[in-house]
């Protein structure tokens, strides 16, 4: 069994938003053939696009599965779906929003259903901050660049500070 390593973005910001994180979490880690390897730090973040919203908590987690792109896209819009989240318009507020960030170093593009690398990922602090905690030696497979790099070039990191260190009590985050 050939096993991909994926990496997702998570985000909140209704309700108790770490026990959102939390239960997505979970929820990753019960998904069919499928394990999460580690976990960012939580990070609180502004609002990006439309402004007039809670703040947000986001963080990465890195899995390896066996499972195809599309299957783990679904089982992440699952998630979503039973963890509460009703969708309201584009950039919304949200109790958790899942992203599928990389998948190995494929470039998949089912537009609209699936885009790999995730479209706006280069351009996020929320997402690269994460994603930079769980692993240190990623390339961006379009760009071809270091996500470290693309880290250090985004303008939006005053926006965006350390909320935990720990996700969930029993994961680290790692270096990679
Ligand atoms: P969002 O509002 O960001 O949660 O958008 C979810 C929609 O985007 C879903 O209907 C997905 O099919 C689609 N989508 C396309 N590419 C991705 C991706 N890389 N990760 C998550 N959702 C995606």
């Amino acid at each position: 069994m050939y096993l991909h390593k994926v990496y997702v973005s998570l985000g909140s910001n209704l309700g108790d938003r770490v026990k959102y994180l939390q239960q997505a979490v979970l929820a990753m880690h019960d998904i069919k053939e499928t394990h999460v390897t580690a976990l960012s730090r939580i990070y609180e973040t502004d609002p990006v696009g439309y402004t007039d919203q809670p703040l947000f908590l986001n963080a990465c987690a890195a899995l390896i599965t066996s499972l195809s792109p599309i299957q783990v896209l679904d089982a992440l819009l699952n998630i979503e779906h039973k963890l509460g989240r009703v969708r309201t318009f584009r950039n919304g507020p949200r109790t958790i929003d899942l992203d599928l960030l990389l998948y190995d170093d494929y470039v998949i593009d089912l537009r609209p259903s699936l885009t790999v690398p995730h479209p706006r990922m280069h351009e996020r602090a929320f997402v690269l901050l994460p994603l930079c905690d769980v692993s240190t030696d990623l390339e961006h497979p379009t760009f071809h660049k270091p996500i470290a790099k693309l880290r250090a070039s985004v303008s939006e990191k005053e926006g965006i500070r350390c909320y935990r260190t720990h996700l969930l009590n029993a994961y680290e985050p790692t270096g990679n």
